[in-house]
């Protein structure tokens, strides 16, 4: 993938992983920044404390913890969270997603290959074709499964025993994942948006990790435009770092960063070119609702990017509201746009 100019927002920032995918050398970045411990995770105070109980509680009983699902929008610690589960507990961790595994044998290959303890990470676990997540059931239930060999008048069914294993599913879309499958994760916690104090204890690590002269004004500024969430207030640190360098700046300040953002197409607003379309054309018809599959339309990117990565920062904002029949601008996202609001009653074609 070609590497988008500097003032056109990337949504794989948001997307992708750690392993492959994203910007060239983003893959090192982003590992080289993952929380180790859960003394390094910042924030998502509840879910760590959560965890800490569950994990006290299986080593204490000797037995694999809990099958345990991850859920929230991309970028938000899921993954780091796995490989911190498995550090903790001591044990091996494999890691796949839902569209790499197409048919139960593929999930078989896996499964087969585990150790008592071990953690299998499935990534996009609602992306798991439906033959696999029933595959999935007996493995996680029993931690047994069922194959098939030879074929045809031949073919006979052999159970097989497994290792206790312990899942960890993430999904950036959990009201996809079929109930029965969902019932079958002893733990199943939401991450949600970071505040901007702990985005600044995230940058500031991360500042440090990557020989940065972060001022604490400079931090703030990136944490108030980073949608609460880490990946991209990393990703943003990296963009200002590298102008940092290329301009021999010794410090990177409040208004630095402003400079820097400017110029990465982010506004005072925290809002991305892809924002503003989205605003642009909600504010077309500022009276009447309008459908996502038109927003996408209009905008030229899919339904998925549209509600996973951008919409929950436009409402969350309150520059957006959501109603049953689709999508409304408010005065604030109006005026965000340099459209003058509702509340003095001005056309706003
Ligand atoms: P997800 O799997 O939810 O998409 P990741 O676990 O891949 O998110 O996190 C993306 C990046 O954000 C990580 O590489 C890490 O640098 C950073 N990150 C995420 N959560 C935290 C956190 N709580 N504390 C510090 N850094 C974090």
């Amino acid at each position: 993938m070609a590497t988008p100019p500097p003032h056109v927002f990337d949504p794989s920032a948001l997307q992708d992983g750690d392993e492959g995918g994203g910007a060239p050398g983003g893959g090192d970045f982003e590992a080289s920044l993952r929380p180790r411990s859960l003394e390094e995770f910042v924030g998502q105070a509840r879910v760590l404390e959560n965890l800490k109980v569950a994990i006290h509680a299986a080593k204490g009983r000797g037995e694999p913890l809990d099958h345990v699902l991850f859920s929230g929008p991309p970028g938000l610690g899921k993954t780091s969270l796995a490989r911190i589960l498995s550090r903790e507990l001591g044990s091996h961790l494999h890691s796949t997603s839902g569209p790499a595994l197409e048919r139960p044998r593929d999930l078989l290959g896996i499964l087969t290959q585990l150790q008592r303890g071990d953690v299998l990470f499935i990534d996009e676990v609602h992306r798991l074709p439906a033959p696999v997540e029933e595959y999935l059931y007996t493995a996680m239930e029993d931690f047994s499964v069922e194959f098939t060999i030879d074929s045809g008048p031949h073919a006979r069914v052999v159970p097989m025993k497994l290792e206790p294993f312990t899942l960890v599913g993430a999904t950036t879309r959990e009201g996809l994942l079929s109930a029965p499958f969902r019932a079958r994760f002893g733990i199943a916690e939401r991450l949600i948006p970071y505040t901007d104090a702990e985005l600044v204890a995230i940058l500031t690590r991360s500042a440090g990790l990557l020989e940065v002269a972060l001022e604490a004004d400079g931090a703030q500024r990136l944490a108030e435009c980073s949608r609460g969430t880490p990946r991209l207030a990393n990703r943003f640190l990296r963009r200002v770092r590298d102008f940092a360098q290329v301009e021999r700046a010794a410090r990177v300040d409040r208004s630095y960063a402003s400079a820097a953002l400017a110029r990465l197409g982010v506004d005072d607003h925290g809002l991305e070119d892809l924002d503003r379309r989205i605003l642009a054309t909600l504010a077309r018809s500022p009276d009447r609702p309008v459908g996502l599959k038109t927003i996408a339309a209009a905008v030229g990117e899919s339904e998925d990017t549209i509600e996973e990565v951008f919409e929950p920062h436009l409402l969350r904002s309150g520059f957006v509201q959501k109603t049953a029949s689709g999508r409304r601008i408010t005065s604030a996202g109006l005026r965000a746009i340099g459209v003058k609001g509702r509340e003095n009653g001005e056309n706003f074609r």
